[in-house]
């Protein structure tokens, strides 16, 4: 009986918390938004790939949606939103310079707690392989994040990592002009014929995706 009496004073003290909490955390802006910045898009297509037609801005956008839906299948209280999520672009045609800070701008309006923007590699070394980011170089969240992607991505099979490098080494705008966890990540090279194979592949489109989206998850439980 005692128990039972406990229990029951347990559940009316756990309803009238709910009863309290609910309203306020409906009302609250305190959701976690990640902003997925799939790269170039519209009358930019990025680099052009080893087959000679496959473009990088195809690549990032089915990368960028792929990460997007992973995150929400993981935590659908998390907000996935992106700079673009078709080929159109919402911003000046034939200007890099006001592309790349529309994208900065829009992370800013919707309140972005975290910035990821995807694009490809490429190189005149047709051999070169694997992923990459750059972050700030007080970005301490993007890369721990870094750390778990790299950690997942072993686990998918993939262990090319090409390291960190930070803006103070190499300016990126997307990621420089950032004030929360910004990171740009190179998914790997499509200069390479072999890795661009395998970068097309919906296993592993889905697989890397699951890796990235899953980092983001973890760290957002583990610090929001
Ligand atoms: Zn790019």
């Amino acid at each position: 009986m005692k128990f039972l009496k406990k229990t029951a004073a347990a559940w009316i003290i756990a309803a009238l918390f709910l009863c309290v909490m609910m309203p306020v955390r409906a009302e609250s802006d305190d959701q976690v938004v990640v902003m997925i910045d799939p790269g170039h898009g519209g009358y930019d297509g990025g680099t052009v790939a080893a087959d000679s037609e496959t473009l990088e801005k195809d690549l990032t956008l089915m990368y960028a949606k792929k990460i997007g839906a992973q995150i929400e299948k993981l935590d659908s209280s998390i907000e996935v939103l992106y700079t673009r999520n078709s080929d159109k672009v919402s911003w000046a045609r034939d200007d890099e310079d006001a592309d790349l800070k529309r994208r900065v701008i829009i992370a800013k309006k919707r309140h972005a707690g975290y910035f990821l923007s995807i694009h490809m590699n490429s190189s005149e070394d047709t051999s070169m392989e694997g992923y990459a980011a750059f972050v700030r170089p007080k970005d301490k969240a993007s890369k721990k994040i870094y750390k778990i992607i790299a950690k997942n991505l072993k686990k998918a099979g993939y262990e090319a990592d090409n390291g960190l490098t930070t803006t103070d080494q190499y300016p990126l705008y997307v990621v420089s002009k950032q004030k929360i966890p910004a990171m740009l990540f190179e998914v790997g090279y499509i200069s390479n014929s072999t890795e661009l194979k395998q970068l097309k592949k919906k296993k592993v489109v889905k697989a890397y995706a699951k890796a990235i989206a899953a980092a983001y998850v973890q760290y957002i439980h583990q610090n929001n």
